[in-house]
């Protein structure tokens, strides 16, 4: 059956477009003209409409505000070689949205529902997607509790949103990482694995430190022995040792990446080694002093592939073997870059075109 909903449009009475500088597009600083809104509310959604992005009225009291209950999902459209704009693999950022929905006590969304929105959105401002190589439309859909209420329940009405904007590459360098062993990002239990506002909140101190300390990024470790690799920052975390393509095990405390999934299929598809399993610092660090890591770097749909360029840990600095040599991560980039701009076959049907 066909979930098809009816979304009333109202369109902005002056575009933005010619004033915006496409060649200065700071990441999630720039907003195309029109947003997307939905409600929920006596267990539906509802008043599903496109307007001129802007602000919103909301009560000071939702609780949202007061307790998190929040959570987003991130995703790109591109410009293909031929004028045709395609969303990469929103369908899996569908799925994901509903597994942080059912943590956080919250609605879940129909993916047919979730993917009409982003499709009508993406091509109302579709003149919004950039052409440029390494730029993109990124796309933000959220949702959040609007209960005017200070218990502390599950809210009982909820807004889905999406806005998007033109955005250029995320990192422009190759990192300089840190191995966190204080902090956590995430614990056994807890909610890593979703999409949660509040994660977000709570990795911003150990970060704005790092980065005092000179480093780009950070590499999260598990929290009850800070022993093993979680996540880079904001992304999933890849190393190439002895040739095989090893990566941290997906668990309640790791977000299972969209990017983390692309890459692996490609890997399996070259008939590389791969072990998805538990990864610990030690390894890690002897594998670089042996030269036996030859390869390491982040995926995400913001960061695509970040490589790692030197890791600090314990106040010792390890360089890797130098970015623009590595065979492989360079490789992924490449063949990424061609099928998200739609310059080879969509072998996989990972474009989802929008429009005409
Ligand atoms: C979004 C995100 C990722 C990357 O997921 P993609 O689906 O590839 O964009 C990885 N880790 C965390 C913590 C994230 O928030």
């Amino acid at each position: 059956m066909s979930q098809k909903v009816n979304i009333s449009i109202t369109k902005t009475a002056k575009s933005r477009l010619a004033e915006t500088d496409f060649d200065n597009l700071p990441f999630g600083k720039t907003f195309s003209d029109h947003m997307f809104m939905a409600d929920y509310s006596d267990g539906e959604w509802k008043n599903f409409q496109i307007l001129p992005y802007g602000e919103i009225g909301i009560s000071p009291a939702i609780s949202a505000l007061h307790y998190g209950q929040s959570f987003f999902e991130g995703i790109k459209a591109y410009k293909h070689a031929d004028g045709k704009v395609a969303i990469f693999r929103p369908d899996k950022n569908g799925e994901r949205f509903n597994l942080s929905a059912q943590r956080l006590c919250m609605p879940e969304l129909p993916v047919e529902i979730f993917l009409q929105s982003i499709a009508t959105l993406v091509d109302l401002d579709r003149d919004w997607v950039p052409g440029k190589e390494n730029h993109s439309l990124y796309i933000r859909p959220f949702m959040f509790a609007t209960d005017p209420y200070l218990g502390v329940n599950p809210s009982g009405s909820y807004k889905y949103m999406v806005l998007t904007g033109p955005v250029g590459p995320y990192f422009s360098k190759n990192l300089k990482v840190k191995i966190e062993t204080h902090y956590s990002r995430a614990c056994d239990g807890g909610f890593g694995f979703a999409k949660a506002a509040g994660n977000y909140g709570g990795s911003m101190l150990p970060s704005l430190k790092a980065t005092q300390e000179g480093f780009d990024q950070l590499i999260w470790t598990d929290s009850r022995e800070h022993a093993y690799i979680e996540e880079l920052g904001a992304a999933n975390v890849m190393f190439l040792m002895d040739g095989t393509l090893v990566t941290p095990s997906t668990r309640d405390t790791i977000l299972k990446g969209v990017t983390r999934d692309t890459v692996l299929t490609l890997a399996k598809k070259w008939n590389v080694n791969i072990e998805e399993r538990r990864i610990s610092v030690d390894e890690i660090i002897t594998g670089i002093k042996e030269g036996r890591i030859t390869d390491a770097f982040g995926v995400g749909t913001a960061a695509t592939i970040a490589h790692i360029a030197e890791i600090g840990h314990q106040g010792e600095l390890y360089t890797l073997p130098d970015p623009a040599k590595r065979v492989f991560s360079n490789k992924v980039l490449n063949t990424l870059n061609d099928l998200r701009y739609g310059r080879s076959a969509d072998e996989f049907g990972w474009n989802y075109p929008v429009g005409k």
